[in-house]
């Protein structure tokens, strides 16, 4: 029951007590706890790797009863289509090629020693675009990530000299946890809860929950497979407790729950090895997958260009300057020279694998239906049942959040222009 609406008793048991001045006036003095009017707060979910068709499955009773009282529609991701590029898109409104993480796994070569991977946490990494934790920090609103990629690095920090491991300055959420994949979505959930049960001095006005598993039961197991089915019914639950925690605490909030890219299936007759294409003594592969990044070996690159850049079943290769307009990669420092992108579904790797091939993937064309990425949005700044205008990407979610937070969004790939029919004036 609101505080609020305990006042009428509270005034009938002094009066009861004799303590009031007459029955039916107040005294001035009775002490009568006012219900607090909560702010809203913008909560961003991610549930990795939630290809926006899962939604029609009939299991997600949560997610679909917040996309029928907001607004829901099938969003791009970034190419390629990966988790890293993609979470720092969404938080930077840069595309891959501009924000610097170009992939989950990346070189550098000012630092030659180095690889970075999904738990590099040195800023070197990350510091090209702010983050917008970062610029809401600045500006004095305070945020809580409970798991984003890049939320555990202290932003715009510089690495010591002589102590690789020692960073100095930096700029993070004011809370925020070292990702970890052990600590179950109930739990995360009731981090946010806990945040946000918070006096409003110290409660964040934005935060960040990610989860993992449907991600993960899609590699395993494969887009249609009943398991990755089940992961999915699973989060919606965390969805539900997540709604149900809020409104138990009287927290309006404008949930943004999205993925990164979606699914799909790969399988053994459908692998591109590099090594029946071009000679191995030409290059180095940095990354393989969907698509392969290929460093070449210097002096070797004229026979490496006449086996790549030819047509080839279901694979097709460029310098990196040279890949399609549509894709907005290739110009980043970070991008090796070469890139061979499979066809949906189908893979280059450095060597034909000698295990069955099977489960799932992603990191294809940012078009391909089986990439199109979940988006909602509800709250009461969304406008019930509005639709974006045209198609999306998820660079476009970047000024959409920076208005709903209250802060100055910087200039990027983002289209504010898209996404702006769903949010109330
Ligand atoms: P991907 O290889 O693109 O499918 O990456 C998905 C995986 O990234 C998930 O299964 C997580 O284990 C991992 N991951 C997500 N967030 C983080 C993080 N902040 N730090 C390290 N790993 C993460
Ligand atoms: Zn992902
Ligand atoms: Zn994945």
């Amino acid at each position: 029951m609101p505080i609020r609406s305990l006042a009428p008793a509270l005034l009938s048991l002094a009066a009861l007590s004799g303590c009031a001045t007459t029955a039916t006036q107040p005294p001035a003095s009775t002490p009568v706890a006012q219900a607090e009017q909560r702010a809203p707060v913008t909560i961003l979910v991610s549930i990795d790797g939630f290809r926006a068709d899962y939604l029609t499955r009939g299991v997600t009773p949560n997610l679909n009863a917040l996309a029928a009282g907001g607004v829901e529609a099938p969003m791009h991701p970034s190419f390629p289509s990966k988790t890293f590029p993609n979470h720092w898109a969404i938080v930077t409104g840069d595309r891959p090629d501009h924000n610097g993480i170009v992939a989950n796994s990346m070189e550098d070569a000012a630092r030659p020693d180095e690889k970075f991977t999904m738990s590099s946490d040195d800023p070197f990494w990350w510091n090209d675009v702010e983050p917008i934790w970062v610029t809401a920090e600045k500006a004095g609103v305070r945020t809580a990530t409970m798991f984003w990629p890049g939320s555990n690095v202290p932003w715009g920090g510089t690495q010591d000299k002589e102590w690789p491991h020692a960073i100095h300055g930096g700029t993070r959420p004011s809370d925020w946890a070292q990702f970890n994949q052990q600590i179950s979505g109930t739990q995360r959930v009731n981090m946010v809860l806990d945040v946000v049960r918070r006096p409003t001095d110290i409660r964040p006005r934005f935060l960040t929950l990610y989860f993992d598993t449907v991600d993960t039961a899609g590699h395993i197991n494969g887009p249609d497979a009943p398991e990755t089915t089940q992961a999915i019914a699973e989060v919606d639950r965390h969805i539900g407790e997540l709604v149900a925690g809020l409104k138990a605490m009287g927290q309006p909030a404008n949930l943004i729950i999205l993925a990164d890219h979606g699914m799909a299936a790969r399988a053994t007759n459908r692998i591109i090895a590099l090594d029946s294409i071009a000679n191995p003594a030409d290059y180095r592969v940095v990354e393989s997958g969907p698509y392969a990044s290929i460093a070449p070996v210097p002096g070797h690159e004229k026979a490496l260009e006449a086996a790549l850049l030819k047509p080839h079943d279901h694979m097709q290769c460029w310098r990196k300057g040279e890949i399609p307009a549509r894709f907005h990669y290739g110009s980043n420092r970070r991008i090796p020279p070469y890139f061979c992108l499979g066809e949906t579904g189908w893979e280059v790797q450095a060597t034909k694998p000698r295990a069955k091939v099977s489960g799932g993937n992603h990191g294809w064309d940012d078009r391909a239906p089986e990439m199109q990425a979940l988006f909602i949005a509800n709250g009461p700044a969304i406008v019930p049942g509005a639709k974006p205008a045209g198609d999306f990407a998820n660079v476009d979610v970047y000024p959409m959040l920076a208005k709903l937070i209250g802060v100055t969004p910087r200039p990027g790939d983002g289209n504010a222009a898209t996404l702006a029919p769903i949010v109330k004036p």
